[in-house]
């Protein structure tokens, strides 16, 4: 039977820096993509294939943040030859965990551990957006498995991807979890993309936000109900969790926080 496709989609898949858990979802969706199986092809996985096949690709989908000159000119390389960008994860879209280490804790570190003598090669982890066009961003750390396969169906079938438009309260909600605000806690579900399913607080952990921030959200209102039980400092530690990297928001913060002083 004559493909429906006639040329199968080059789908190149690479990782910078990261700890690799949104490939291992990746891994683990691919019975779900099987009815999709005739119209791609992956090439250039280090975790399971040599790197065989140059570009163009139609996309590349990159996991984990540049922290190399090397891995900045091969990010520079893949956007010229793929079609679109899609960063999978916090790390790549957000900077995620690597970014929460800034240059003066990351020079320390180097000279508590290597000694005093090395000379490292890294710098700032910075999100995938920082240095390319990023066409689409997956987010979550890691990336939830249902919104893997959402957004390669959608992309495999020449869609554009949605975001999704409400908070992680709406899924929160629909979990039956009580409100941490309400118990003093913090969180930031208000302001954070929708699609994890509320994961964190319904296993008794708050919201980071990596699903990176929504649409529309309301940073100076959250800020104003937090300050009414978390101090400057507690805030700013949850802020650096996952929008270290990310000075709009970061600035949204600092001004917010400067507002709403106890
Ligand atoms: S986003 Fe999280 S799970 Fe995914 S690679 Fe980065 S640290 Fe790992
Ligand atoms: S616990 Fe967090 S995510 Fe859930 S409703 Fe409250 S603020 Fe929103
Ligand atoms: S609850 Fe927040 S931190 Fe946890 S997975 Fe969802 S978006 Fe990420």
């Amino acid at each position: 039977m004559q493909n429906r496709f006639s040329k199968k989609l080059k789908i190149a898949i690479y990782d910078f820096t990261d700890c690799e858990g949104c490939e291992v979802k990746l891994v683990s969706i691919k019975e779900r993509l099987v009815h999709l199986a005739d119209r791609f092809n992956i090439v250039n996985w280090r975790l399971g294939q040599e790197k065989i096949k140059d570009g163009p690709y139609a996309a590349a989908i990159i996991e984990g943040t540049p922290v190399t000159q090397d891995e900045i000119d091969l990010l520079r390389e893949l956007r010229e030859k793929s079609k679109l960008i899609i960063s999978l994860g916090a790390c790549a879209s957000i900077a995620g965990i690597p970014g929460i280490m800034n240059k003066s804790e990351r020079k320390k570190w180097y000279a508590k551990i290597y000694g005093a003598n090395y000379k490292p090669k890294g710098i700032d982890a910075l999100p995938l957006s920082a240095y390319v066009k990023v066409n689409h961003m997956i987010h979550g750390c890691p990336v939830d498995e249902d919104e893997l396969v959402r957004t390669l169906e959608e992309l495999l079938s020449g869609k554009t991807p949605r975001y999704r438009r409400y908070s992680v309260c709406l899924e929160c909600k629909l979990a039956g979890n009580q409100c941490r605000l309400l118990h003093k806690k913090i969180c930031f579900g208000p302001i954070t993309q929708g699609g994890c399913k509320a994961i964190c607080i319904s296993g008794g952990s708050p919201c980071y936000g990596c699903f990176g921030v929504r649409e529309e959200a309301n940073i100076p209102a959250l800020v104003k109900i937090l300050r009414r039980f978390a101090s400057e400092k507690e805030i700013n530690n949850h802020v650096t969790m996952f929008f270290n990297q990310i000075p709009e928001y970061k600035n949204v913060f600092k001004q917010a926080l400067k507002n709403y002083k106890k």
